[in-house]
């Protein structure tokens, strides 16, 4: 019975050792809590936010206390009226191998007769983030341009799709050859450019001959200087993700302000942020759409799991720069 801790804060990229993995005793569940054991870890870019102690939408883990985090999980034993053993819920246990938690915390899987895994990536919350971001703000219309950075991952995959749902065209970004050309090939994009590349603005500009109406802001940095020339009048900007300013870069080196502001002024664009959380009433709609056009393979996605939790912290690290392709996920246990 294992846990994986934050040991300190990190400056810059995170580290091995701001983690410690440690053992514990797992408690007795009181009434109403129930006794898990940790299937499958989501490891996500929101999770570097929780390791900074910096003012944000969500508290910071504190020092020594558990990695947060979203697992799937099977109930050993139960004392909540709701729950019995073998039952297989959506947790939020942190990084460890097992956990008592309330049952009241405790969302049963849903995925249509698709792999369980789903539920953390495509058919979980990094899918219903791409769903509400272009169902409430983005909102495609037929025969506009989309573009999405982070193009092979559990966001980008779906906001690409949904865009061609919508009769969009679908233009991706995404770093290196590999990536691209699942993007393009496997996902169907109408298009897609290496960010990696020297020619990067202006093959993102050849790729986009109309323009762009939705720009799905998963990244910031050197992708958001090539796309802002490009917003076509009353384009939509979902802000989701900022995962190139995660690790601290960035923030001083130019004023961009001046050109953002008159663009936004000039060209009546609509920037505006979210945090999933806020259309999670909206959550059984998502998954009535998007679950039975996963489980029937009409959606693709791709996900990058990896064995043992000892593991969680490099691939973490990776994913922060790239490192992983497609969803990333820690398999804990059978
Ligand atoms: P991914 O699995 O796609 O992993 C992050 C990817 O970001 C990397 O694989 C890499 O892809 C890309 N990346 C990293 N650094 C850079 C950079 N400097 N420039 C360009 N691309 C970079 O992550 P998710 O799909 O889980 O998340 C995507 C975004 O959505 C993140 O910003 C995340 O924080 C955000 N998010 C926001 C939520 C919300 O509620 N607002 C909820 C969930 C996610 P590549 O190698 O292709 O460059």
């Amino acid at each position: 019975i294992r846990r994986i801790v934050l040991a300190s804060r990190p400056t810059g990229q995170p580290e091995a050792g701001n983690f410690r993995i440690e053992n514990f005793e797992l408690p007795e569940a009181a009434e109403g809590e129930v006794t898990l054991r940790c299937l499958y870890l989501s490891l996500d870019p929101y999770m570097r936010g929780r390791m900074s102690d910096a003012k944000s939408y969500a508290a910071p883990v504190p020092i020594d206390g558990v990695m947060e985090g979203e697992t799937i999980c099977e109930v050993v034993k139960s004392r909540h009226t709701a729950f019995s053993p073998g039952d297989i819920v959506r947790a939020r246990t942190g990084w460890t191998t097992n956990a008592v938690v309330h049952g009241d915390t405790l969302t049963r899987v849903e995925t249509h007769g698709a792999p369980l895994t789903t539920a953390l990536g495509v058919l979980g919350m990094p899918g219903s983030t791409a769903w509400s971001g272009m169902k409430f703000i983005g909102k495609p219309k037929q025969g506009e341009t989309v573009v999405v950075a982070a193009a092979s991952g559990p966001v980008g995959s779906l906001v690409g799709q949904l865009a061609k749902l919508a009769g969009a065209r679908a233009v991706g970004i995404a770093g290196g050859p590999d990536k691209c050309a699942y993007v393009k090939d496997g996902l169907g994009f109408d298009a897609v450019v290496d960010h990696r590349s020297q020619d990067f603005a202006s093959d993102l500009a050849a790729a986009c001959p109309d323009g762009v109406d939705v720009y799905f802001e998963n990244v910031g940095g050197h992708v958001w200087d090539a796309v802002l020339p490009l917003l076509n009048q009353f384009a939509r900007v979902p802000v989701c993700g900022l995962v190139a300013h995660y690790n601290g870069a960035g923030s001083a080196d130019t004023d961009r302000l001046p050109i953002t502001m008159s663009a936004v002024l000039r060209r009546s664009l609509l920037i505006r942020g979210f945090i999933q959380t806020e259309f999670i009433s909206h959550f059984g709609d998502f998954l009535d759409e998007v679950g039975p056009r996963v489980a029937s393979g009409d959606i693709k996605y791709r996900e990058d799991i990896v064995d043992g939790l000892e593991r969680a912290p490099e691939d973490f690290i990776g994913m922060l720069t790239g490192g992983n392709f497609g969803k990333l996920i820690v398999k804990i246990a059978d």
